[in-house]
């Protein structure tokens, strides 16, 4: 059989393990337990972080239940669970430093969030009578590893970090319960929410490069940031002192323009985590929530000073 096949002849006309790669794949289940090693936990991977947040929601919620947010999370998360408000699930916004607020059914926290780089205080939600959820895709499971602090899931944008490469869309969710990953599992072969293997192949090329490409962008994302907060044009830089994403603001959003258009190394396009460096203006998605002068920069592999070099140009105009 075709090492690319989607189906696998049955044994003595039953099933094996692998039958149909809507259920299971073989090299999606390797990189299922290369991604399980990572956090700790039992993985399961999705064709997105939105596929994955969408087939958790549907796994762990009923009409009616509520989920607590973390305020200033991925903005694409709050909007994924809006469109599922026809189905009642409900959700409220939460200062995620503190504690979640009474009523809800799941705890979705964010380290750090993008593109505010709060940090949660993962143990005041541990401690909250409900699953907590911590969507680790800035941190990476390098620098943070949820369910050893007692988080029941760890989210991906698989797309980001881990990927790495601007190639890969994938989502994983990793659980601290065989069960629970049991669930998802069964909740994705039933929606179809399933990864293509090609991803899973190339997120195995990725993985074995994670961490030396998250070591080396957080030590030049703490010497990007550091030199950001001395620029006269930078008012305001959130660096939380863990992965290499960093946001600061400039005056206003006309001087944000100028700037995201104006570097040359760094490439002004949304998403984060590449090798690549990427710039952008987060209020033209995000609208007020985010102030207009927010930039949002994801540090990639190029030399620091030459990263620098393309930043002070722009800012120098800006
Ligand atoms: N979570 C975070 C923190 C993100 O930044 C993103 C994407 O930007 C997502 C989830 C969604 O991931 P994907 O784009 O793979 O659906």
């Amino acid at each position: 059989m075709d090492e690319r096949a989607i189906l696998w002849p049955y044994e003595g006309g039953e099933a094996r393990e692998f039958f149909y790669a809507r259920y299971a794949h073989p090299t999606v289940a390797e990189a299922e337990r290369k991604l399980g090693e990572l956090d700790g936990g039992e993985a399961v991977l999705f064709p997105s972080g939105t596929g994955a947040a969408t087939a958790l929601v549907l796994t762990a919620l009923r009409p009616g239940d509520t989920i607590a947010l973390a305020a200033g999370a991925y903005f694409g998360t709050g909007r994924l669970f809006e469109a599922l408000a026809p189905w009642g699930v409900r959700f409220v916004e939460f200062d995620q430093t503190g504690p979640p607020p009474d009523g809800a059914q799941l705890v979705w926290l964010e380290a750090p969030s993008n593109p505010f780089l709060t940090m949660p205080n993962i143990e005041a939600a541990v401690a909250y009578p409900a699953p907590v959820v911590v969507d680790s895709t800035v941190a990476t499971p390098v620098a943070l590893r949820p369910l050893e602090l007692g988080a029941d899931y760890a989210l991906h944008s698989v797309t980001k970090y881990l990927g790495g490469h601007d190639d890969v869309l994938l989502g994983s969710v990793a659980c601290r319960e065989p069960a629970a990953a049991d669930a998802l599992r069964r909740m994705r072969g039933l929606t179809g929410i399933s990864p293509a293997s090609e991803q899973a192949w190339l997120l195995l090329r990725s993985l074995r490069t994670l961490e030396v490409r998250v070591h080396r962008q957080a030590a030049t994302a703490t010497v990007i940031a550091a030199r950001l907060r001395e620029h006269p044009k930078v008012a305001v830089v959130r660096y939380p002192g863990i992965g290499s994403l960093i946001s600061f603001d400039v005056a206003d959003g006309a001087a944000a323009r100028r700037v995201e258009t104006a570097t040359r190394l760094v490439v002004n396009a949304t998403s984060l985590g590449s090798v690549t460096s990427l710039i952008e203006s987060r209020h033209k998605w995000e609208g007020d929530r985010v102030p207009a002068g927010l930039l949002r920069l994801s540090v990639g592999l190029e030399d620091p000073d030459e990263l620098w070099a393309d930043l002070a140009q722009a800012l120098d105009n800006a």
